[in-house]
C-alpha cells in the first residue's frame, strides 16, 4: 500500500504533529500561536507561545520542561501552559524540581481556565470534561465573526434590499450586524468516546484520539483504560456533525495498513470522506486502502 502525501494543512489552518499512543502527542497550529500536549518538541513547538495541555500522563505533558528552557536559550518571553486546574500546582512544582536539576530559570506560567481564555484575533478556548483514568479535558477554540444581521440578510436574499442598501444603512449609522460564535477546533486528548462533548462533535475541525481498531483489545478494556475502540465510533459516528475530523494517537501496535483497513471495514465512506489520519509523525487523508 502506497500513501499519497503527507498533509500539513487542513481546513483554514497550518497543522503538524507526532502522535503514538504511550510514547508522546504534540500537535501544532503555528498560525495561531498554540499547540495541544506536550508529549514532545517539534521544529515547529519552540516558537508557539500557548500550550493547552489535556491531562498529566507523560506523553501528553513529559516535554514541558525542555519546552520552558528552549525558549529560553533562544530569547523568546516565557510561555503559557494551560493544564486542567487541579494539577496546576503539581505542575509548578514539577518545573519548580526541573529549575533545580537544571540550575536555570524556567520562566513560565502554569494556568487552569475557568470559563474562557481570550486568544486576540477574534478566537478564545473553553474546556470539556473528558473521561481519562486521571482527571483530564478537551478544548475548544472559538471564533468571534461580525455577519450581517439575520433580517437583513433575509431581505437580501429575496432581493428586497440591495448591498447598495447595506452600504447606506452602514453610513448612516445603523446596527446592522451581529456577533456570532462558532466551534472552529475541538481537541479531546486521551478519554472514552462519551468524554466528547456534543460542541466538540460540532466543531469544524476535531482531534480526537483513536487508541485502539482491531479484535485484540475489547471495547470494554479500552473503557476500562480510558480510551476510544474504533467499534464504538462504528455505532455512534453519526452523532460527529464536524467537517473534518483527525484521528491520533493510535497504539503503535498497528501498521499503518492495519488502521487503514479498520477504518475502511468499520466506517462508511460519506465519514471516511471527512477522515485524516495523524500517525507517528505524518498527517494522511484516509484512502480507500484497496484501490492502493
Ligand atoms: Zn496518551
Ligand atoms: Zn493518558
Amino acid at each position: 500500500m502506497e500513501l499519497r502525501e503527507t498533509i500539513t494543512r487542513i481546513g483554514d489552518h497550518e497543522i503538524h504533529l507526532r502522535s503514538i499512543a504511550g510514547i508522546n502527542t504534540t500537535i501544532i497550529f503555528p498560525g495561531m500561536g498554540m499547540m495541544f500536549d506536550i508529549g514532545t518538541i517539534l521544529p515547529k513547538s519552540t516558537k508557539i507561545k500557548r500550550v493547552f495541555i489535556s491531562h498529566g500522563h507523560m506523553d501528553h505533558i513529559g516535554a514541558i520542561g525542555l519546552h520552558i528552557s528552549h525558549r529560553a536559550l533562544t530569547g523568546m518571553d516565557r510561555a503559557t501552559y494551560i493544564v486542567p486546574g487541579s494539577i496546576v500546582g503539581k505542575v509548578e512544582t514539577l518545573i519548580h524540581s526541573f529549575q533545580g536539576v537544571d540550575e536555570s530559570e524556567l520562566r513560565c506560567q502554569i494556568l487552569g481556565i475557568d470559563d474562557r481564555m481570550d486568544m486576540g484575533n477574534s478566537y478564545y478556548a473553553t474546556t470539556f470534561k473528558t473521561n481519562h483514568r486521571v482527571d483530564s479535558q478537551g478544548y475548544i477554540i472559538w471564533k468571534n465573526k461580525t455577519v450581517l444581521k439575520p433580517e437583513l440578510k433575509e431581505k437580501l436574499q429575496q432581493q428586497l434590499i440591495t448591498q447598495k442598501d447595506i452600504q447606506e444603512y452602514r453610513k448612516a449609522g445603523m446596527d446592522i450586524t451581529v456577533l456570532e460564535h462558532g466551534a472552529e477546533i475541538a481537541y479531546t486528548g486521551d478519554t472514552t468516546l462519551d468524554g466528547i462533548s456534543a460542541e466538540a462533535k460540532n466543531a469544524k475541525i476535531l482531534i480526537m484520539e483513536m487508541t485502539f481498531v482491531g479484535d485484540d483489545v475489547s471495547i470494554e478494556k479500552a473503557r476500562e483504560r480510558g480510551h476510544i475502540h474504533l467499534y464504538e465510533l462504528r455505532d455512534n459516528f453519526d452523532t460527529f456533525k464536524n467537517q473534518y475530523i483527525i484521528m491520533t494517537h493510535f497504539s503503535p501496535r498497528y501498521s499503518i495498513p492495519k488502521i487503514f483497513s479498520e477504518l475502511y471495514k468499520n466506517l462508511p465512506p460519506s465519514f471516511l470522506e471527512k477522515v485524516y489520519l495523524g500517525i507517528g509523525d505524518r498527517i494522511f487523508k484516509f484512502e480507500n486502502p484497496v484501490l492502493q
